[in-house]
């Protein structure tokens, strides 16, 4: 099972409350091959990548606004984890997401 996890050297003084959701990053594929990072229980797919810092959406972007920014190095610059659903419920076989 290939997990990796980030340690997150956190910018912003008032995010510590974030930082301890965002302790560990799960970074898993799904069935297509595409990565998703799974905070909190919650799903994120990378929607833009910068030069220097990659967006992580909801993956139910358009009817929850949560997402994070992280940095090449991992990072945190901002995150809103506020989401206005539950978690999804899935399994993880192999390093391969499966919602169920
Ligand atoms: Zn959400």
């Amino acid at each position: 099972m290939k997990i990796l996890f980030i340690l997150i050297k956190f910018v912003k003084h008032n995010q510590k409350i974030i930082s301890q959701v965002l302790k560990s990053f799960v970074f898993v594929r799904n069935k297509t091959g595409k990565q998703l990072s799974i905070v909190g229980g919650h799903t994120f797919y990378c929607g833009v990548r910068g030069a220097r810092t990659n967006i992580w959406r909801c993956t139910r972007w358009g009817q929850c606004k949560a997402r994070f920014i992280i940095t090449m190095s991992g990072e945190l610059v901002t995150a809103q984890l506020n989401h206005t659903h539950e978690p999804p419920s899935f399994v993880i076989h192999d390093g391969i997401y499966y919602k169920i």
